[in-house]
């Protein structure tokens, strides 16, 4: 019997952007936004990509969703290649993979009621409309928390946390199978991310359907995240099964993110220092390991040599030379 292939599988992809100056706008730079990230998520399954701000996560967002065409590389969905899709072709798969998007406030037209903006989807493709539109936009209201009556308010009259909500029906109306979460919770109080990011964990044991959800707060993704990407200046450094990463973090960034998150208790000791410095430009990136210039395990070799992910053991897998022997490799 052969193996079902992944819900997402993406293999190499690589986003560059043109940098032009001079009065011809000639291409004087290249920015390296994706460098060859390559994962996959599966059926009812979560990975969370993290990184800091500039790593390339929201880009790998947009290009799975073709919201940005990839330079090269491969996207398939259920085993179906996406890349290269003409706009028609692409039709079916966007209504199997939505997007949640990090300011619910931008992201709603202040001028549409809420249940409008969520019964839009459902009439540009034709599912629903009149009584039949309107009882399924109510039943997306209550899905997410809200009551049906809030149908006619305006994206102004609801707190950040309700429009959010918005946004998650808006994404949910379609029936998708893949919902790419950037940054949904960056943008909200910290006592309402908890409400968000439950409610997301209930919708997705109702419908089964998979998240890929981008964030640069450890805490967030690890309460929502099976699996976890780390990704630094446009590659993936590590992934591995949400439990194992944070108990043992293999890649040197990995740990200096950890040791980043804040500890109640100010007498405690840190064990690995906390990262220095900033994310060097993506468009001169460092040579060999992107992370050379910040690491203080650096050996000769790192700043030559390019570290491609490796097996660690168990799935596993990191990009690092201090990694070389302890598993198979990748
Ligand atoms: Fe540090 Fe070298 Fe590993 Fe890169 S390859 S993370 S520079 S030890």
């Amino acid at each position: 019997m052969t193996e079902a292939p992944p819900l997402l599988e993406v293999t190499d992809l690589v986003k560059h952007y043109a940098v032009r100056g001079g009065v011809l706008r000639r291409q004087v730079g290249t920015v390296h936004a994706v460098d060859g990230v390559s994962f996959s998520v599966g059926k009812g399954e979560t990975l969370g990509l993290v990184g800091e701000s500039g790593c390339g996560k929201s880009t790998v967002a947009r290009s799975v969703l073709r919201l940005v065409e990839p330079s090269s590389g491969s996207i398939r969905l259920n085993g179906q290649e996406i890349t290269g899709l003409s706009k028609a072709a692409m039709r079916p798969h966007r209504r199997a993979m939505q997007i949640v998007f990090q300011d619910p406030f931008a992201s709603l037209n202040p001028r549409m009621t809420a249940g409008d903006i969520v019964g839009e989807p459902l009439s540009v493709h034709g599912l629903a409309s009149g009584e039949k539109k309107q009882q399924r936009v109510a039943e997306l209201f209550r899905q997410v928390g809200l009551r049906p009556d809030q149908m006619k308010n305006y994206p102004h009259q609801f707190s950040g946390g309700q429009r959010q909500r918005i946004c998650i029906a808006r994404a949910l109306s379609l029936g998708p199978r893949l919902i790419v979460c950037d940054e949904p919770v960056s943008a909200l109080d910290v006592s309402i991310q908890a409400q968000v990011i439950n409610l997301l964990i209930d919708l997705q044991r109702q419908h089964g359907f998979s998240y890929l959800f981008i964030a640069h707060d450890l805490a967030v993704v690890a309460h929502i995240s099976h699996r976890v990407a780390v990704m630094y200046l446009g590659r993936i450094v590590e992934i591995s099964d949400k439990t194992e990463l944070f108990v043992n973090p293999r890649h040197p960034y990995t740990q200096a993110l950890l040791a980043s998150v804040p500890v109640a208790d100010p007498k405690a000791r840190r064990l690995t220092p906390v990262i220095e410095g900033d994310v060097p430009s993506p468009i001169n990136p460092p040579s060999g390991c992107a992370f050379h210039t910040r690491c203080r395990h650096v050996m000769d070799r790192c700043k030559v040599e390019r570290p491609t992910l490796a097996e660690a053991g168990g799935g596993h897998q990191v990009a690092c030379w201090l990694n070389e022997g302890t598993g198979r490799k990748g």
